[in-house]
């Protein structure tokens, strides 16, 4: 089928020329060449080795031949029944597709991905987003709201004696310069835990509170609980607290916070706020924490095996009620044993 004979008139720039040439375009058995008015050959291609811009308007068409070289045309019909005739030849939707809309297919997967994206992982990249556009007031606003309802609830003060707080405070400044805050973007507080027991917990401002039960349960082993501390600064690090409030605040409230609707927005979180205790991180974010507690704990001259010492002593612990509070918040604690052993191994391997 010597379709196409006809001849659609043109420019021809050499290559990386500007130079303007009359030429004619010609189609013949699947190949297109390029004349000029003087009927010498300039170019000759396979049809698919040629590059053909998409139709847009009026804009001419500007077909890129291998060697580099352009002829461009306003004739866009002709060129559409040129590449009619190919494609009806070559017949593949794909190809067609490839050829003329490049950019048109990407942006159709992208399209399909974000939308698949946001269905499949919607909240969590919603709760990215807020933690991102939050301001740094409403950390705070949160922290203070909740230090106040547990010193008025349950918190009493600390009985710990001053050597011991010192002791601490000194190893959780060490282990502080080796975060990613500045070092007093953290707080140590101590408190008589009362109702919530031995325990230690990071607040999203930067506050960590360690409760003298949980002091007293180490009976000594103050490596231990900086392996705790180092834990929370690694959740605090890590904003978790925060993601778990706007994770269950829910996708409402998250898009109003996001979109400006700072009001009620906000204020459905500070709200939820008040029940930060209630929330427990995910697996994951302890599994996050640790890994961090076990690089703070190198890089500040500790041994990281005291954080393995502290979830034996949670385990001879499980049988004894009086800490469910703590259990609670630190599940699945022999899997997390032996993840931390493995990546301090790996950490120490690679010195
Ligand atoms: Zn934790």
């Amino acid at each position: 089928m010597a379709s196409d004979q006809s001849q659609i008139a043109g420019v021809w720039y050499p290559y990386l020329s500007s130079r303007q040439n009359q030429a004619f375009l010609t189609a013949e058995a699947g190949s297109l060449s390029v004349v000029s008015t003087e009927e010498t050959l300039l170019v000759s291609d396979d049809i698919s080795a040629v590059t053909i811009t998409g139709r847009v308007g009026n804009i001419p068409r500007r077909l890129t031949f291998s060697d580099g070289t352009v002829f461009e045309t306003p004739d866009n019909d002709a060129i559409d029944r040129l590449v009619f005739a190919h494609r009806g030849r070559r017949s593949g939707w794909i190809h067609s597709l490839e050829r003329f809309h490049p950019r048109l297919l990407v942006v159709a997967v992208l399209a399909i991905a974000f939308t698949f994206g946001i269905y499949r992982y919607g909240l969590p990249v919603l709760v990215n987003v807020a933690v991102a556009v939050t301001p740094p007031i409403v950390p705070e606003l949160m922290a203070k709201g909740t230090m106040q309802t547990l010193d008025a609830t349950t918190f009493n003060p600390t009985e710990l004696t001053e050597e011991d707080q010192t002791e601490l405070l000194e190893g959780f400044e060490r282990l502080a310069v080796e975060s990613e805050y500045r070092p007093e973007q953290l707080k140590l507080q101590f408190r008589q835990g009362g109702l919530i027991g031995p325990n230690a917990f990071a607040l999203p401002d930067g506050t960590i509170i360690i409760t003298d039960e949980l002091v007293e349960m180490a009976d000594g082993d103050s490596e231990m609980l900086l392996g705790v501390l180092a834990h929370e600064i690694g959740h605090v690090e890590l904003e978790h607290s925060l993601k778990q409030v706007y994770r269950s605040a829910g996708a409402v409230a998250l898009i109003m916070l996001i979109g400006g609707d700072i009001g009620s927005g906000t204020e459905d979180i500070l709200t939820q706020g008040a029940g930060l205790l209630a929330l427990s991180h995910s697996r994951a974010q302890e599994a996050e924490a640790d890994r961090r507690s076990v690089e703070m704990m190198l890089k500040a001259g500790y041994n990281p095996e005291a954080i393995g010492r502290f979830f034996k002593l949670i385990q001879e612990k499980l049988h004894d009620t009086s800490n469910t509070s703590m259990l609670s918040t630190h599940p699945g604690t022999p899997d997390r044993l032996k993840s931390v052993q493995e990546y301090m191994q790996e950490l120490q391997s690679r010195k």
